[in-house]
């Protein structure tokens, strides 16, 4: 089957069109991804939490499964509804899909006295993506930016993105940690998916309404059975959308906080945070958009040398090794250079931000820092030196 195949049953439809799908049209739509030579992956449970996974149908996906998500703490629970989407995001991001978290970039042997350099070999097929959240597809963007369009694109990331399907979870039920509404990547999904869905279960019934991303997603769903979306489908996915909004409880003020961290470097909360941080560096492996790495190269008896690339993290101590000693050796300047990095220069490297309030970094933080908290006090502390500086200068 190729992917203009239209023998399905579906119809014709336009990017931005809406249509409504059941879970057994749902079923089909991976099998049709699957049909059309895509390595189907989405969300599954493992391990006690969601993780991403092999998917060829629904009974793959995490049926019934809850998440309750608090600073510093994850638990599934599970309900018999049948609902697919009804949990945030787990502690493995889509990230590792693309950037691996160790990989070989190279190995020489030496032929006939001469040095021969062979990289890995790379999967032929494409990888769909069925059940992402808004705020990874969000991250994935801000992936591209530091991994594919930047001055140095990293070539292995770049080939394994490559014809990459998005289908989108749009989220009804955010987690306890989640943010993305003020950081403008969630509840509903933005740009970079093919099909996005929003599960619905209410008089009508189970079923998700299906929005078309590109001529691509559209090209897809001509193959899988539907129906045009009723103005009480979209009156529902509205609702929907604004209820999540509205049980979303953090808040992060984006506005001024990049020019508020740069003046902030001196601030006392970096202290305050130090005494709790453990500098486990969890923050910046589950983060989505960390892309901190390191290399080693290994030999082994034969001759052979290989060059491998490992996550690492400006937690790390070694990260900042320079000339003799770590540039940032205490526990309040690793933090100080995460959060500043994430929230503020950033956006004078890659314009944009480097977070996508996907709220990973606060439920697994052992000790429960919370990014959001954190900004907030720096803004408060920053506000009363400002008006102390006014009082002053008024006398
Ligand atoms: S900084 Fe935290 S909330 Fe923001 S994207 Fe990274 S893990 Fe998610
Ligand atoms: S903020 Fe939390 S997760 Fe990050 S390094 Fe410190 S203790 Fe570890």
């Amino acid at each position: 089957m190729s992917l203009h195949d239209r023998s399905g049953l579906g119809p014709n439809l336009d990017v931005e069109d809406l249509v409504v799908i059941r879970p057994d049209q749902l079923n089909d739509l991976i099998a049709r991804l699957g049909d059309l030579g895509y390595e189907t992956k989405g969300p599954t449970i493992g391990d006690g939490a969601i993780v991403p996974g092999a998917v060829r149908g629904t009974s793959d996906l995490p049926v019934g499964a809850r998440d309750a998500q608090s600073p510093g703490r994850y638990r599934l629970e599970y309900s018999d509804d049948g609902h697919l989407f009804e949990w945030a995001v787990g502690a493995r991001s889509w990230k590792a899909e693309f950037f691996a978290p160790r990989e070989r970039q190279w190995r020489a042997v030496i032929v006939d006295g001469t040095l021969r350099f062979t990289e890995p070999t790379k999967s032929a097929r494409p990888l769909a993506i069925i059940g992402a959240r808004p705020c990874e597809v969000a991250a994935i963007s801000v992936l591209d930016e530091v991994l594919m369009n930047g001055a140095c694109p990293d070539t292995g990331y770049d080939a394994r993105r490559e014809g990459l399907f998005v289908v989108v979870a749009e989220c009804t039920a955010p987690g306890g940690t989640c943010f993305c509404a003020s950081m403008g990547s969630g509840p509903s999904a933005g740009p970079g998916f093919d099909l996005a869905l929003l599960e619905l279960d209410d008089a009508d019934g189970h079923r998700f309404v299906v929005r078309v991303g590109t001529a691509r997603g559209a090209e897809v769903m001509a193959g899988v059975s539907s129906t045009s979306a009723t103005d009480a489908d979209v009156a529902a996915r509205a609702q929907a959308l604004d209820r999540s909004i509205n049980r979303m409880h953090r808040h992060l003020q984006t506005e001024g906080l990049a020019a508020l961290l740069a003046r902030s470097m001196e601030s006392p909360r970096w202290d305050q945070i130090a005494e709790r941080c453990l500098s486990c560096g969890n923050c910046t492996l589950v983060c989505p958009t960390c892309f901190c790495s390191d290399f080693r190269d290994t030999t082994d008896v034969s001759g052979a040398v290989e060059r491998t690339r490992t996550w690492s993290s400006c937690f790390d101590l070694d990260h900042s090794y320079l000339h003799g000693g770590p540039v940032r050796a205490s526990t309040s300047s690793r933090y100080r250079q995460w959060m500043s990095h994430k929230l503020s220069t950033w956006w004078d490297q890659f314009d944009t931000s480097g977070c996508v309030g996907c709220g990973r970094c606060i439920t697994w933080c052992p000790v429960g820092i919370d990014i959001t908290e954190e900004a907030a006090a720096i803004r408060g502390d920053d506000e009363a030196a400002r008006a102390v500086h006014v009082e002053e200068e008024a006398r």
